[in-house]
C-alpha cells in the first residue's frame, strides 16, 4: 500500500500523542505551514500539510493557534534567506509563550550546510530542520522530537532520494492544481544553488502523473501546472523514448474542462517536437488543452555571459527557437527570466541582454539582480559593484515595462477566457483571474464565479494588469 509509511510505529506514536493532545484541549493541535519561494515548495508544502492532516493536526492560519510550526524555505537568492530568517525569528516570542510548541524548518535554505551551524547556534527555539527531498519523513523527525525533546537536524545525504508515491495532499486551491513531474536539477547553472540543495534529476513515472491527473480532472479541475525545475528533460534516465512531448500528449487524452501549463523550460532541451504537441493541442480558441503561453528563461543576452553560466545555448539558439514556436502558434505569449549583473557583466553584455529583450518582446519578464550563493562557481568570480547593478536593472525594468504595456494595450477591445481565481487585493469589489497568456484580469462580478472560466471583455490596460467587463460564465 502506498501510504504503508503512515502507518509505521513513528506515525502511530504522533498520532497518539496528538489524541492525548484533543483529550486535553478539546480540540486537535494545529500546524502553521508558511512557505517561501518558488511553485516547487508550494507543491512541497502541499505534501507536508497533507502529511500532517494525516497525523491528527488540523490545519491553522494562526501561529499563534499552532502545536507545529512549518516553515518551507527557499535559497535563490540572498534576500528569500534573510525573509525566511526574519519570519524565524518571529517564532521566540510564541516558543517563550509555549513551550511545547515544536518549530521545523525545511526545505532549500534547511539543506544548505552552512545554515545548520547558523540556525543552530542563532536560533535555539528551532527544533528541528530538515531538507528538501524526503518529506514522507516528516512522521520520523516529529515522533523523535516528541520523545526525546532534544533539538535535530537532517542532513540531505541523498543526492538522488527515491520519490516517494501516494503521499496524502492538502491542495490550497480546488480549481488549481500543482503537479509534480520530476524533482532535481542536473544543469548546474553557475550561479544557482537548487541543483545543491535538491539533488538530482528525477523523473516521476509517468502512470502516476497521469492517474493523479485523471482524479484532478475528474474532480473538476481548471488548471493543472506541471512542475518540475527543466521539464523538457522529463523521463531523462527513466525512459528511452518518452519526454516531456509524449507526457503533455497522453494529458491531452484525459478529458476534462481544464488547461495544462507547465514550467520551467530549458532553451538548450525544448524540443521543436514539444512546440509542435503545444500548437497541436492549443488550435481550439474556446478549450485550448495547454496554454499558448510558454516561459522560457534567457537569463542573458550576451553569449560571453550565458557561456560563464553554463546555460549552453547561445543568443542565436535562443532566438530560432522563438521563431519556431511564433511560426507554429503565431500568438503565443513568452516570457523569460533575466539575471542582472552577472559577474564581470560589462556594459556591452548588458546591451546584449536589452538587444534580445527588443527582438523577442516578451508579454512578461521577471528580472533578478544576481546574488551571491555559496557553493556556486559563480561565487568565485569576478564580481561586479551593488550600484552598477542597480542602475542596470532599473534600464531593463524600463524597456520591459514599455514592452508590457504595448503588449496589454494591444487586448483592448478582445474578449478573454479567464480563469477566476478570487476577489482582488485592492479592490473587493472586483473579481481577479488570468487569461490563457497568464495575464491578470480584473473584473466586476459575482463571486460564484471563482473556479469558474468566463469571458471577459477588456476595456482598460495597464503594465501589469487588464481590466473588463463580464460577458458571461465560460
Ligand atoms: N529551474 C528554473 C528555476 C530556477 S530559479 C529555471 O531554470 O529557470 C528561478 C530563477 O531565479 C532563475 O531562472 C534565475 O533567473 C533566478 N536565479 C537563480 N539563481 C540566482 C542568483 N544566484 N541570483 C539571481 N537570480 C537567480
Ligand atoms: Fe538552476 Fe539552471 Fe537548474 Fe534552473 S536549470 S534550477 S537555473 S541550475
Amino acid at each position: 500500500m502506498a501510504n504503508d509509511f503512515l502507518h509505521d510505529p513513528d506515525s502511530e506514536y504522533v498520532r497518539a500523542r496528538n489524541r492525548s493532545y484533543m483529550e486535553v484541549n478539546g480540540r486537535r493541535p494545529g500546524v502553521f505551514l508558511r512557505t517561501f519561494g518558488c511553485q516547487q515548495n508550494e507543491a512541497d508544502s502541499e505534501k507536508l500539510a497533507g502529511i500532517a492532516l494525516s497525523l491528527g493536526y488540523e490545519y491553522t492560519d494562526s501561529p499563534e493557534e499552532a502545536a507545529l510550526i512549518i516553515y518551507n524555505t527557499c535559497a535563490v537568492r540572498e534576500h528569500a534567506e534573510l525573509k525566511a530568517l526574519s519570519r524565524t525569528g518571529e517564532i521566540k516570542h510564541i516558543k517563550a509563550k509555549k513551550p511545547d510548541l515544536i518549530v521545523c524548518l525545511c526545505g532549500c535554505m534547511a539543506a544548505q550546510e552552512h545554515r545548520l551551524n547558523d540556525i543552530k547556534n542563532r536560533y535555539p527555539y528551532v527544533d528541528f530542520l530538515f531538507g528538501t527531498g524526503t518529506p514522507e519523513k516528516l512522521p520520523n523527525y516529529l515522533a523523535e522530537q516528541m520523545r526525546s525533546g532534544r533539538r535535530a537536524f537532517y542532513p540531505d545525504t541523498e543526492e538522488k532520494p527515491e520519490i516517494k508515491e501516494g503521499l496524502p495532499v492538502r491542495r490550497e486551491s480546488s480549481f488549481k492544481a500543482w503537479v509534480s513531474i520530476m524533482y532535481g536539477c542536473n544543469n548546474f547553472c553557475t550561479y544557482c544553488v537548487v541543483p545543491l540543495v535538491r539533488g538530482r534529476e528525477r523523473s516521476r513515472r509517468r502512470e502516476e502523473i497521469l492517474a493523479e491527473i485523471r482524479e484532478l480532472a475528474a474532480e473538476g479541475c481548471r488548471e493543472i501546472t506541471l512542475l518540475g525545475q527543466n521539464v523538457n528533460s522529463y523521463g531523462r534516465g527513466l525512459y528511452d523514448d518518452y519526454g516531456f512531448a509524449e507526457l503533455l500528449e497522453d494529458i491531452c487524452r484525459i478529458e476534462g474542462n481544464y488547461w495544462i501549463r507547465f514550467m520551467t523550460s530549458h532553451p538548450k532541451d525544448a524540443s521543436r517536437r514539444l512546440i509542435d504537441v503545444i500548437a497541436a493541442h492549443s488550435r481550439d480558441d474556446s478549450r485550448p488543452r495547454i496554454v499558448r503561453q510558454f516561459h522560457l528563461p534567457l537569463q542573458s543576452g550576451s553569449d560571453r555571459v550565458l557561456k560563464l553560466m553554463n546555460r549552453r545555448y547561445d543568443t542565436e539558439a535562443y532566438l530560432s527557437l522563438i521563431g519556431y514556436m511564433r511560426e507554429k502558434i503565431p500568438d503565443i505569449a513568452l516570457s523569460t527570466d533575466i539575471i542582472v549583473g552577472f559577474p564581470t557583466e560589462t556594459e556591452e553584455d548588458f546591451a546584449g541582454t536589452l538587444a534580445v529583450l527588443e527582438k523577442v518582446r516578451c508579454d512578461a519578464f521577471f528580472s533578478f539582480i544576481y546574488s551571491i550563493r555559496k557553493g556556486t562557481p559563480a561565487a568565485d568570480m569576478e564580481q561586479i559593484p551593488e550600484s552598477v547593478k542597480a542602475e542596470r536593472f532599473g534600464r531593463l525594468l524600463a524597456v520591459q515595462n514599455r514592452i508590457s504595456l504595448e503588449k496589454n494595450l494591444a487586448y483592448l477591445g478582445r474578449t478573454e477566457r479567464v480563469l477566476v481565481e478570487g476577489i482582488s487585493k485592492n479592490d473587493p469589489a472586483m473579481l481577479t483571474g488570468r487569461n490563457e497568456k497568464n495575464r491578470l484580469v480584473h473584473f466586476a462580478g459575482d463571486h460564484s464565479l471563482i473556479g469558474s472560466f468566463a469571458d471577459v471583455e477588456i476595456t482598460e490596460a495597464d503594465t501589469y494588469s487588464l481590466t473588463g467587463r463580464l460577458i458571461g460564465r465560460a
